[in-house]
């Protein structure tokens, strides 16, 4: 499936990315993405418009403690060590330290490694570690989820605990390839299971009323959440 994005055509695509995007990425960005290209789960990689709007979040929030759940080959998370300040600090998630050590010698020539604590585990009970330190309730300025679809709901609980009022909660592929809006029969096998669990999460963030939201169709879909208390 290709990592196209939910415009209407690949041309319109290719001109956002040639005339908005690849001027800017940075070089080490450029380097894991093209790591990642030649790795057999190359789709789940971050796209770099969606990555765009994610420097612009942090720049704008001036986020300096941050909290990723799903890594992969680093794509995000290099894009956040290299935007934060000098002092700022990442926890990073994932089961899988595998993926990460594809693009960790990237990070380290980046010279941003000693920003990040990776956490190899599943998310779970490592947000419940992290809560069970007091001093992490309602300290993280900015929290991207991007690990599996059917935990949405519950990292929204824990992380809701973690994130400052005010902070932001960005979720990835909350749209699912566009899915959300097609009637289950049209849509194929492998999107299904994601799409019912999105749906789900959709609904229950646009009615939280802890949150204010705006889903940005940029990627396969990024929802933004402010937590206003
Ligand atoms: N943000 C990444 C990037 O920019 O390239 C992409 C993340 S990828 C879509 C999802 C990641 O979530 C995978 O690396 C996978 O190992 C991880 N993951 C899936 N389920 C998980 C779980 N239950 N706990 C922790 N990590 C999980
Ligand atoms: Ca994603």
């Amino acid at each position: 499936m290709e990592n196209k994005g939910l415009l209407q055509t690949d041309e319109l695509y290719k001109y956002i990315l040639e005339t908005n995007v690849y001027p800017h990425e940075p070089e080490p960005l450029k380097e894991i993405r093209a790591l990642t290209a030649s790795h057999r789960l190359f789709f789940m990689g971050t796209s770099p418009d969606a990555g765009q709007m994610l420097e612009m979040l942090l720049k704008l929030t001036g986020a300096k403690k941050t909290l990723e759940l799903g890594v992969y080959t680093g794509y995000s998370l290099l894009l956040t060590a290299l935007t934060i300040p000098e002092d700022g600090k990442i926890v990073a998630i994932d089961m899988n330290r595998e993926y990460y050590e594809v693009g960790r010698p990237v990070i380290e020539n980046a010279g941003v490694e000693h920003k990040i604590n990776f956490i190899e585990s599943e998310a779970i009970p490592a947000l419940d570690k992290l809560l069970e330190d007091p001093d992490n309730k309602g300290s993280f300025d900015f929290v991207f989820v991007d690990a599996d679809k059917i935990n949405y709901l519950n990292y929204h609980e824990k992380v809701m605990k973690l994130v400052k009022v005010n902070g932001i909660i960005v979720y990835d592929n909350t749209l699912w390839y566009g899915s959300v809006a097609k009637s289950e029969d049209s849509v194929p096998e492998v999107l299904k299971q994601g799409r019912n669990f999105l749906l789900k999460f959709n609904k229950a963030v646009a009615t939280d009323r802890r949150v204010k939201i705006s889903t940005v169709p940029l990627g396969d879909g990024i929802t933004i959440c402010r937590r206003v208390y």
